[in-house]
Order: C-alpha cells, then sequence, then structure tokens
C-alpha cells in the first residue's frame, strides 16, 4: 500500500525537532548571522535529545530509527535557520555513517558515540583549492611513514573545519594513480596538532553562523590505525558518503524552500494594498503557486530518496533527483518571497535577504547541479548503473 501519512512515531519525531526549532534555535538567528557565530552548544543539545542519532547501531549510541525520520528532524531545525542543516551531515552521515559502513570495530567503538551524543563535532574534507568537482585530482598526501602517515594539502572550503574535534580525510596514498590513489582516514584534530592550520573562511556569501574552513596540513602527524577501510579505496568511500550526505543538502533546501512559502502565504494574507490582502491578487497567487508546486515536489523527492534508503534500495538517482529539484526550488522560492515581501523585504528586519544568502549554497555544494543533472541523465540512459 502506498501511504504518505507519518506513523505516529515520525509524527512524535517531527514534533520534537519542531519544539527543538522554536526553543533552542530560533531566538539566536538574527544574534548569530549578525555575528557570523556557530553556537556549539546546539549541536550539544541536539544529541542529548538523540537528534544526532539516526540509522546507526544502538550500541554506538543509535537511536533505532533511520533516515525517513531523520529528515523530518533535519528540516525542521533548518527551516528556523539553514546554517543547521549541517549538523546532521557534519556529524552522523558524513563521518558516523562512513565510519560505521568501513571501519573496523575499534574505529567503530572509539568515534560514533561522540558522534551521536553531540560531544564530537564532525566534518568531511574532500574539496581542496584547485580540486572540487573532479575530486580524483585531489593533490593531499599521506605518505605511509611505516608507523604513522604523514599529511601534507591544503583542504578547502570544509564545513566545521576550524571547530571540528575529529574527521574524515580524503588524501592520496599513491601518486599518480587517480581515483585508485585516494585514501580515508580519521583525523582526530585534537590530538593531531602539530602541522596543523585551520583557518575560518569569513568571506561566504550566506550560512554565516555554520562555520567553513580552510585547512592546512604541514607534515601533520596521523596514527596508521586511523586509515579508513582499505588503502586505494578512498575515492569510492567518498563516494558512498556523498551519497549520504547529499540526502541532508537537498532535505536543507526543501526546508528553506517551505520557509520562504510559509513566510510569504503569511506576509500575503497581512499586507493589504488597495484596501485587501496582497494574496487575494492574481498574481500573487501564480507566484505562490508556483513556489508551492516546486516545495512539494522537493518535498516528496527528498522523502522518496530517505524511503529508498530505509529500504536500502538503489537510490543514487533519487538522491540526484531531489538535490537537484529541491535547490532549484530554493532559489526560485527565495527569489519570489522576496518579491512578495516588497520593500520589507528587502530590510535586514525580514529573512528574505539572509534566505538568499543561503539558498545559493545548494546548487554548488555536494554536487552542482551540473553534476546532479548528469548523474540522473547518465543513469536514465543506461549509462551508468544506480546505486
Ligand atoms: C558553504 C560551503 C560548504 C562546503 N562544505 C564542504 C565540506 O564540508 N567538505 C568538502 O569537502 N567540501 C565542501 N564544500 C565544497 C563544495 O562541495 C565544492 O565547492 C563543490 O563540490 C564544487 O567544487 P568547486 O567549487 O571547486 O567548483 P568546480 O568543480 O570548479 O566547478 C565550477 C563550475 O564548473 C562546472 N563543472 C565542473 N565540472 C563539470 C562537468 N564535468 N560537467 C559540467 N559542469 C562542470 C560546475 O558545475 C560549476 O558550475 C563546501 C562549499 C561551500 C561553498
Amino acid at each position: 500500500m502506498l501511504d504518505f501519512s507519518l506513523s505516529e512515531e515520525q509524527q512524535m519525531v517531527q514534533d520534537m525537532a519542531k519544539d527543538f526549532a522554536e526553543k533552542e534555535v530560533a531566538p539566536y538567528v538574527d544574534q548569530d548571522e549578525e555575528n557570523h557565530y556557530y553556537r556549539r552548544e546546539i549541536l550539544t543539545k541536539m544529541g542529548e535529545l538523540g537528534l544526532l542519532g539516526w540509522s546507526l547501531p544502538e550500541e554506538y549510541g543509535g537511536n533505532g530509527m533511520g533516515w525517513m525520520e531523520a529528515v523530518l528532524a533535519q528540516f525542521e531545525i533548518a527551516k528556523a535557520h539553514t546554517s543547521w542543516r549541517l549538523s546532521i551531515s557534519g556529524n552522523n552521515w558524513g563521518p558516523a555513517m562512513t565510519i560505521n559502513k568501513f571501519g573496523t570495530e575499534e574505529q567503530k567503538a572509539k568515534w560514533i558515540p561522540g558522534f551521536l551524543d553531540g560531544s564530537l563535532v564532525g566534518s568531511f574534507g574532500i574539496t581542496e583549492p584547485n580540486s572540487g568537482t573532479d575530486v580524483a585530482s585531489m593533490k593531499t598526501f599521506a605518505e605511509d611513514k611505516g608507523d604513522h602517515w604523514l599529511v601534507n594539502g591544503t583542504k578547502m572550503w570544509i564545513s566545521g573545519g576550524h571547530v571540528c574535534d575529529v574527521g574524515l580525510l580524503y588524501a592520496v596514498t599513491e601518486k599518480g594513480m587517480g581515483a585508485k590513489g585516494i585514501s580515508a582516514f580519521v583525523v582526530d584534530y585534537n590530538q593531531s596538532v602539530e602541522g596543523m592550520t585551520r583557518n575560518p573562511i569569513h568571506t561566504k556569501v550566506g550560512m554565516w553562523a555554520a562555520p567553513t574552513s580552510e585547512m592546512v596540513y604541514e607534515n601533520v602527524v596521523v596514527p596508521k590505525e586511523n586509515l579508513l577501510g582499505e588503502r586505494g579505496k578512498g575515492f569510492q568511500e567518498c563516494m558512498w558518503q556523498l551519497n549520504n550526505t547529499r540526502v541532508g543538502c537537498a532535505n536543507g533546501a526543501a526546508s528553506l524552500s517551505a520557509a520562504c512559502l510559509e513566510g510569504s502565504v503569511a506576509y500575503a494574507n497581512e499586507r493589504t494594498q488597495f484596501g485587501k490582502p496582497i494574496g487575494k491578487f492574481q498574481l500573487i497567487q501564480e507566484q505562490i503557486t508556483n513556489m508551492k508546486l516546486e516545495d512539494e515536489a522537493a518535498l516528496w523527492l527528498v522523502r522518496r530518496a530517505a524511503w529508498l534508503k530505509d529500504q536500502g534500495l538503489p537510490n543514487q538517482q533519487a538522491v540526484s533527483m531531489a538535490k537537484l529539484s529541491s535547490a532549484h526550488a530554493a532559489v526560485n522560492a527565495a527569489n519570489t518571497a522576496m518579491k512578495v515581501y516588497g520593500s520589507y523585504g528587502y530590510s535586514t528586519e525580514y529573512p528574505c535577504g539572509r534566505w538568499l544568502r543561503d539558498c545559493k549554497q545548494f546548487e554548488t555544494l555536494e554536487g552542482t547541479s551540473n553534476i546532479h543533472t548528469t548523474i540522473v541523465a547518465n543513469i536514465e540512459l543506461g549509462y551508468a548503473p544506480n546505486r
């Protein structure tokens, strides 16, 4: 039976996350935007409430729930403040889930609980100054020194990079072998301190309450046992991870689109011109309808991707469709909201400016819209498998 309704448990998760967002996230939005401030205690509280523990074994702190519940929760938190869409990706869907999939029992027991209870801030380092979409062209080198790895290179645009405790690092271990020469590591940044420089990027257009960083490694020692999975298989591990963290990106975009729609509806009912609410004008109605159409499509594409993941079914095309569609919806919705709000939208007293700043990231990170277009088409045309 096809059922679009939420179970009682899912409804509870959604209500709890909404309540959390209203009490713990919303009150600080303006202040944190103004100060470009990362409020770590939000992550700590999410951990305490089990809001970071999705799809992972209960022995490591998992909350016994899966992808669908996670996207419901993340949606509510990100709707209050898009910067906080990164919380679950940065801890659970990025590091914890990848360690759970490829790590040894020791690595799982050592790292996963901290990511899920919020005592650790996580990150994943793929991008470099000259290596973005072409992941296999990365240059950061982890040299095998027998009893340890010696890392040299620079990662760029890393979410949480200068505030994280532990992160995934993708680096070359065999030079000249492209994708086959990349390996994954877990790096404890409280331990691998010498030679490490972490610079906050202060020039971002949006996402002001979410820290983003340049990470420079100069002869940084990483313990031998921190190799994650097989040596030389880091590229595949990275693609596997991205197919998870991209759901967070897609869901964040769908949630931003929903925030714009909700705000625009409220404003259209409140604001009167020519003696009636502007919502009564057909051209405003067309704008609301267009937002609603794209918003609803994005929402269900994200939930379908989450459902496929919960079922263990192939989901790569669904994830790319969700990411592509929701990025499009978010950008259009933020643009339209600014028009519906008129001059007040142009004032920083209203959220339209923040929505516009925050929406553009979704067309770029975790695979640009060009790349997701290519993934969808290649799978559809039978040129690539749907994993
Ligand atoms: C706020 C923020 C947070 C981020 N967080 C992280 C993080 O936590 N970890 C991390 O590793 N990275 C992170 N990134 C980096 C992000 O994932 C990359 O910026 C993204 O993958 C694109 O790479 P690029 O910017 O180098 O663009 P490029 O790869 O240089 O692309 C430039 C343009 O060329 C197009 N293009 C490139 N190749 C093709 C192709 N084959 N076909 C068609 N078009 C193509 C792209 O679509 C784009 O329009 C973050 C970025 C930002 C802005």
